[in-house]
């Protein structure tokens, strides 16, 4: 080992001692079958809390196995809105009776987009705006819409290291605009969003606001009925540890409910779902934007994981993951760019969320030589190398032995 790395091992292990959040990682499965030496894509899929498998087992004794289909009255058919009031309550600064768990991101996206621009149309309000950088399920749906309902969309071309700012807004936003969709946190560089400027400029201009908080949602605190947020929407086996095809969920603020229409009327999103009506008749409040049977069984390992949050505290995880990027920053700053690895997230924390990328044409071959050694960062193309930083489950250590494999797999690229 060379004196840098010498150097900051120390610094990494003298970060694991000070970090009051520590003992928390004791909480992860550590997988017996597969040796991880880092694992840096919780931004992607959150790894699972070693609970998960007893509550799990549990659910199946308790409450599926013994009392079968009778769940559905006692438990099942508030799981949707008392999960998302769990959830709203820990990580998005939300009251109570506006936020519902189910569908996908991508399902819930198209329902609440379509929700909003249907509702704007007959003000003469039909563009959506969005940026050229948002996720490509943002931007798809959008682009689905638009071809259904005859709507136009004005894109923001926002600057590809950083992300979308309220000046990128300004020659955008006018008297046709029915919605905004943004990421508060860009899922590329990183780049984290002034949401309650960007919201307020928009509905200054008469539009709705939609967020789209996958990629900050448990890791950046949020505060949606302060910033007047109207719709958020996110999933939840990303930085909430939910599983693999854990369900999403949708913020609507309450004023906002009982005026919006989603196009997929279903049963369980009915005023009387068991009165097996005739005619669909949207139910108050929040439900009204549930479609079908709510994913139960899928959305179990959450509410665990919002249990630790909670008891964290939003504010000192959003510390720990400043610490984690500023140091995976450091990182790359002294082994990565002589290298000639380019950094492509924001060097300033507070416009940073909880993951950085950074640039390199070797990064794809050096991806898969790493995942073959139990260090797992993840590959966005063309060439970025993405390292998320899930705060509860990741040590500056482990991140230090990730960097230095990135570092030691790139040497001998090249
Ligand atoms: C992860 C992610 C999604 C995922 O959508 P799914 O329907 O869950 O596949 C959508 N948008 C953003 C910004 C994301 O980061």
């Amino acid at each position: 080992m060379t004196s840098t790395s010498d150097h900051t091992a120390t610094a990494a292990s003298l970060l694991d001692e000070s970090d009051p959040l520590r003992r928390y990682r004791d909480y992860f499965l550590d997988s017996t079958e597969d040796r991880i030496v880092a694992y840096l894509d919780g931004n992607s899929l959150g790894r699972p809390l070693a609970a998960t498998k007893g509550r799990m087992a549990d659910f199946i004794d308790n409450e599926w196995g013994a009392r079968l289909i009778r769940s559905w009255d006692e438990r099942w058919m508030d799981e949707p809105t008392q999960v998302g009031d769990k959830l709203a309550d820990a990580v998005l600064g939300a009251a109570p009776g506006q936020t519902v768990v189910g569908d996908s991101t991508s399902v819930l996206l198209y329902k609440l987009i379509r929700a909003a621009l249907d509702g704007s149309m007959p003000s003469g309000r039909d563009e959506i705006v969005l940026d050229r950088d948002n996720f490509p399920t943002d931007r798809f749906i959008v682009e689905g819409i638009a071809a259904e309902r005859g709507a136009t969309i004005r894109w923001i071309e926002p600057d590809a290291a950083s992300g979308v700012r309220p000046e990128d807004l300004l020659g955008l936003l006018g008297p046709r605009t029915a919605v905004v969709v943004l990421s508060h946190v860009a899922y590329r560089s990183g780049f984290l969003a002034d949401a309650p400027t960007i919201t307020k400029l928009v509905q200054g201009a008469g539009a709705l606001m939609l967020w789209d908080v996958c990629h900050s949602v448990g890791s950046v605190p949020m505060h949606l009925d302060d910033w007047g947020v109207d719709i958020a929407v996110g999933c939840t086996y990303k930085y909430l540890n939910g599983g693999p095809g854990a369900p999403a969920f949708a913020y609507v603020r309450s004023e906002l409910q009982d005026r919006l229409q989603q196009p997929i009327w279903g049963w369980m999103g009915a005023s009387q779902p068991f009165g097996m009506s005739p005619n669909y008749e949207p139910a108050a409040g929040i439900r009204r934007f549930i479609t079908g049977t709510p994913p139960v069984l899928a959305m179990q390992p959450l509410k665990h994981m919002l249990e630790l949050i909670a008891e964290a505290g939003m504010l000192a995880i959003r510390a720990k993951s400043v610490a984690l990027t500023a140091h995976a920053v450091t990182l790359a700053d002294q082994w990565l760019a002589p290298l000639g690895a380019e950094m492509v997230s924001p060097r300033d924390p507070a416009e940073r969320g909880s993951h950085i990328t950074i640039n390199h044409p070797k990064f794809a071959e050096v991806t898969a030589r790493l995942w073959d050694v139990g260090v797992i960062p993840d590959f966005r193309p063309p060439h970025g190398l993405r390292i998320g930083l899930s705060p509860l489950s990741t040590s500056f250590s482990e991140l230090e032995a990730g960097m230095s494999a990135i570092r030691e797999v790139l040497t001998e690229a090249l």
